[in-house]
């Protein structure tokens, strides 16, 4: 072969295998597209769950503690005041104790009270009240009580007048009677708000003022003398259930309230009785007329206040609520 043959030859044959490789490669190989593996995502941080600041923890319900308040305002001799449990924990009997006596206390929305009077003659001082729930101490705080001064007075009494004060079993029978009408308790609580007079004119005889009758010994003046025309109208005080309409022997006709918690009033020389026992009274309904029935110089009213059985001066729930 002549050297120019055999390049012709190698021309074609290195055409030929080009070709061969060209068509079998071409239409049966995969198509040349780039396959992208991939093989590890970018390592973003997953988004981390968001730690939003803890809020303060709700108010828990974990209990106040319980504590004794005292309303004190009124707390002289001859006032009153007034005994809070407040958060108190559960309890069936709550009770204060103050100056050697126990006193019930009432279950009053979320709270417990207690109204407690103050004697004439009570010594004037600091006393600790504590406060019992179920037999067991739930706190205590000190009041003051404040003295009063009551003012004297002489009185001269006809004769056939100040002569009933001599039936002493009279005496003692009506001062049983009230004893007994005044020990009562009633575990609910009748009035609201500051309380009304009960008659319509001037005070003629505080409360504790210290009088002497035709020159006996000084006794304190056990209510308010309001003086009035007699017949004229005598209102409650405040809301309650009457629990005596009767005639006694030194206070005459006479209405005693019972406004619950242990408070009554009072209303006496009464010439007629407008209610009777067991009905209940709004305040400011009327229960009787002025007169001066009983021991009585002239036609006016008098008006009690007692508290567990403590005369208290009534004029001092008219300055102000006494409430829980
Ligand atoms: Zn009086």
């Amino acid at each position: 072969m002549v050297p120019s043959a055999r390049a012709a030859f190698s021309l074609l044959l290195t055409f030929v295998l080009l070709l061969v490789a060209a068509c079998s490669g071409g239409s049966e190989g995969a198509p040349n597209v780039d396959i992208v593996i991939r093989t590890a995502t970018p390592t973003v941080p997953p988004p981390t769950a968001t730690v939003t600041p803890s809020p303060s923890p709700s108010p828990s319900p974990t209990p106040q503690p319980a504590s004794v308040r005292l309303v004190r305002g009124l707390a002289v001799q001859g006032g009153l005041f007034l005994v809070r449990l407040v958060n108190p924990p559960p309890a069936q009997e709550v009770h204060a104790l103050f100056a050697g006596g126990s006193y019930p206390m009432l279950a009053d929305g979320d709270r417990w009270f207690a109204v407690i009077g103050l004697r004439t003659d009570f010594p004037p001082g600091d006393y600790p009240v504590e406060v019992l729930a179920d037999g067991d101490s739930v706190g205590s705080t000190v009041l003051n009580v404040a003295p009063t001064n009551f003012p004297q007075e002489n009185i001269e009494l006809p004769p056939d007048t100040a002569g009933l004060l001599s039936d002493a079993a009279a005496i003692e029978k009506e001062n049983n009677l009230l004893a007994s009408v005044y020990g009562g308790y009633t575990g609910a609580r009748f009035w609201s708000g500051a309380w009304v007079m009960p008659a319509q004119g001037p005070v003629t005889n505080s409360f504790g003022l210290l009088r002497s009758i035709n020159g006996g010994a000084y006794f304190p003046h056990s209510g308010t003398d309001i003086a009035a025309e007699p017949g004229s109208p005598v209102v409650a005080t405040a809301g309650g259930r009457v629990v005596l309409a009767a005639k006694l022997y030194l206070r005459g006709k006479s209405v005693v309230i019972d406004h619950g918690a242990g408070v009554f009033s009072g209303y006496h020389h009464l010439s007629k009785l407008q209610v009777t026992e067991g009905d209940e009274v709004g305040q400011g309904q009327q229960i009787g007329l002025v007169g001066s029935s009983g021991l009585a110089s002239g036609p006016h009213l008098h008006w009690e206040v007692r508290i567990g059985g403590v005369l208290v001066d009534p004029v001092l729930w008219t300055l102000r609520p006494v409430e829980p």
